[in-house]
């Protein structure tokens, strides 16, 4: 049986399937020459270094939409198809830049807390909050996901406006430049991919123009956002409130971020359900059982979807 190196956590499901046609391997014990396929997920990916060691790789299959962990580039260069899970995670991820935003205009944490510290019945109701009702959200990145988010918003009755590098054929406004929307936006949504090109695009005059009475949701990925420089305004007041599901260092998140009362914080659960992760793991597997039956596979990487 071919060798199908494991990098990161699979669920019982996807072993039982990939065991009938692979013989798994981890990454602590594996012959390199001898490794034709890998499964990996977003945030661990393949390193260049272990690319290059892997002489005889065929094929990288992604649990997970995001592969900014991979060298998609470099890997078609050496011929090796890379896949990812796109679609069957758009609605969850939307439900939680959703739950994220609605926690941040209610203050689901604080009043949460407020009736487990028993301070309702003894100091009276919570201060009052905000309508997360007939607010203009900017979407950073309109893609499947942000698609899903706009359509997930329907019944608050938003004013949707968004940000990419090329124009969509949508009814939504559409700003080429991310300061200018942000100014005009109670709440972005960030949910383009990671990497290079996006590094910090949320950076400090997004910050500033977003402004106190803003909310700042990210659920694409940590290095998409000035980390320092959106605390230091959730800290000083000139942002309002963020609601964040990825990180800059995961699983690492800086104390001041735990500190602020003005946050929602999750451990990266965008996609996290049993229904959902089903999906993406059975895609996951369809793709490398595919690639071993005729050498194709479902869902291609856009780098890669030549070879
Ligand atoms: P898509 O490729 O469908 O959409 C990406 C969107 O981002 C496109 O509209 C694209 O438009 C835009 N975009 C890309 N680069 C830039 C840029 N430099 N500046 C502005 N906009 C940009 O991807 P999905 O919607 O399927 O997924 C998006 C990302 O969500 C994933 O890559 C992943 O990082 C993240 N994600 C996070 C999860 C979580 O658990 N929190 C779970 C799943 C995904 P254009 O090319 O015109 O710029």
């Amino acid at each position: 049986m071919p060798d199908l190196l494991q990098i990161g956590g699979i669920t019982d499901e996807m072993r039982e399937r990939l065991e009938e046609a692979f013989t798994i391997h981890q990454i602590d014990d594996f012959d390199a020459e001898a490794i034709t396929h890998v499964i990996t997920n977003g945030h661990d990916g393949v390193s260049p270094d272990l690319m290059a060691k892997l002489t005889n790789l065929k094929a990288i299959s992604g649990y997970g939409v995001g592969y900014d962990a991979v060298d998609a580039e470099e890997a078609a260069r050496r011929g090796i198809l890379v896949t990812h899970t796109p679609n069957v995670l758009n609605e969850e991820v939307a439900t939680t830049a959703v739950l994220l935003m609605l926690a941040c205009y209610r203050e689901l944490l604080r009043d949460d807390a407020h009736v487990r510290s028993g301070n309702w019945e003894a100091r009276g109701g919570a201060p009052l909050t905000r309508s997360a009702d007939n607010q203009t959200i900017g979407i950073v990145g309109l893609g499947r996901i942000g698609q899903a988010i706009a359509d997930k918003l329907a019944p608050w009755t938003p004013t949707i406006v968004y940000h990419t590098r090329t124009q969509k054929d949508v009814a939504y406004r559409y700003y080429d430049n991310l300061v200018e929307m942000a100014q005009a936006c109670d709440t972005l949504i960030c949910i383009t991919p990671g990497g290079q090109a996006t590094e910090k695009l949320i950076n400090a005059d997004v910050i500033a123009a977003l402004g106190p009475q803003g909310t700042l949701i990210n659920v694409s990925r940590g290095s998409v956002v000035d980390e320092a420089a959106m605390i230091s305004a959730l800290q000083n007041g000139t942002l309002g409130w963020a609601g964040l599901d990825v990180f800059a260092q995961e699983p690492k998140v800086p104390q001041a971020l735990r500190d602020l009362p003005n946050t929602v914080l999750l451990p990266h659960v965008g996609s996290a359900t049993h229904e959902t992760r089903a999906a993406m793991g059975a895609l996951t597997v369809d793709n490398l059982l595919q690639h071993l039956k005729d050498g194709t596979v479902l869902t291609p990487v856009p780098e890669c979807a030549h070879l």
